[in-house]
């Protein structure tokens, strides 16, 4: 009784209260602001720790929002898992970032194509539809398979059904890369490298945060760039945010990076200047 006592006041807690508040508000006015593109695309580069140079770009989502201002998308990527909006969405992100980057492709065309990393949640990558809208969106931005990285968590991984390895096979006969995102915070992470067609591994903040004053950080991510080396998959560092951390890292032989050192994610507008900016002399 005690016991329900305590759960009962938590539920009508203020700030519980004010989240399921906020969280009813969000999936409420998620119909409309699909229909009306409500959404905006941030670019974050994704670059060669050695140099800084831009390799690729990650899409990162947000809901401006009118009430609640620019919305990040921890706090409705879920709901919309859980509704079912992250299909349309999903989709959306998808074509959005594939437009932008194939344009920006074509404005720098002497030199490397810049790839599209794309976020996908484990809901949308088993839905049926999934694999038509990744057609859809190469077609309609003449963007190349091979400028296309799909980042999944081990969420997706886990399940290791049939309908999973059906599609990332389709995905690899097309020529698209697949990346584990957040790689090293899942249970068997390594187990995932020797089961499913990865190409790119983007090695967890949590892992880089302490790397200039924690050995065992150190030997960890030292561990997963050799791992890397062996199966011929390449390695992101997320989350690099000081100098001493990029050196490292490059030291180690991490050739990716991302993270505020080299730019936060940015407006299409400023991943433009930035672009312009970076491009050699
Ligand atoms: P993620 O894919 O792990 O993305 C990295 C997050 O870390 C981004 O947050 C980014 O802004 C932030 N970040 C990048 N560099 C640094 C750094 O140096 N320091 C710190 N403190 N943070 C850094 P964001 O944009 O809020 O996205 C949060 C998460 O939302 C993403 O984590 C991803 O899981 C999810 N997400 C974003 N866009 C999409 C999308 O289009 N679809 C899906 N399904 N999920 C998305
Ligand atoms: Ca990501
Ligand atoms: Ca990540
Ligand atoms: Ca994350």
């Amino acid at each position: 009784a005690k016991a329900a006592g305590k759960k009962r006041w938590r539920l009508f807690h203020p700030e519980f209260h004010s989240k399921l508040v906020a969280r009813h508000e969000l999936q409420a006015g998620m119909d409309t602001a699909i229909a009306d593109h409500a959404f905006a695309l941030r670019y974050q580069p994704i670059v060669e720790v050695r140099d800084g140079a831009p390799a690729g770009l990650e899409a990162l989502i947000r809901w401006p929002h009118a009430r609640r201002g620019m919305v990040p998308p921890d706090q409705f990527i879920a709901l919309a898992e859980e509704s079912g909006h992250i299909m349309p969405l999903g989709a959306w992100v998808l074509e959005h970032a594939a437009l932008d980057i194939a344009r920006w492709q074509r404005a720098r065309p002497q030199r490397a194509p810049l790839y599209a990393s794309v976020n996908v949640s484990a809901r949308q990558f088993r839905d049926p539809g999934f694999l038509e809208g990744v057609r859809r969106a190469l077609r309609s931005s003449g963007l190349a398979p091979g400028s296309l990285v799909l980042e999944l968590t081990e969420t997706v991984l886990m399940r290791r059904d049939a309908q999973i390895r059906t599609t990332m096979a389709a995905l690899k006969e097309l020529g698209v890369s697949i990346a584990i995102d957040d790689f090293g915070t899942g249970f068997s992470s390594l187990s995932y490298l020797r089961e499913f067609p990865i190409d790119v591994l983007k090695v967890d903040k949590s892992f880089i945060d302490n790397i200039t004053t924690d050995p065992q950080q150190v030997a960890l991510v030292e561990g997963i760039v050799r791992i890397a080396d062996v199966l011929g998959l390449q390695v992101v560092a997320e989350g690099i945010e000081h100098e001493e951390q990029r050196a490292l890292l490059a030291e180690m032989g991490c050739r990716y990076g991302q993270g505020y050192l080299f730019a936060r994610p940015m407006t299409a507008h400023q991943a433009e200047s930035y672009l312009h900016r970076s491009a050699p002399a």
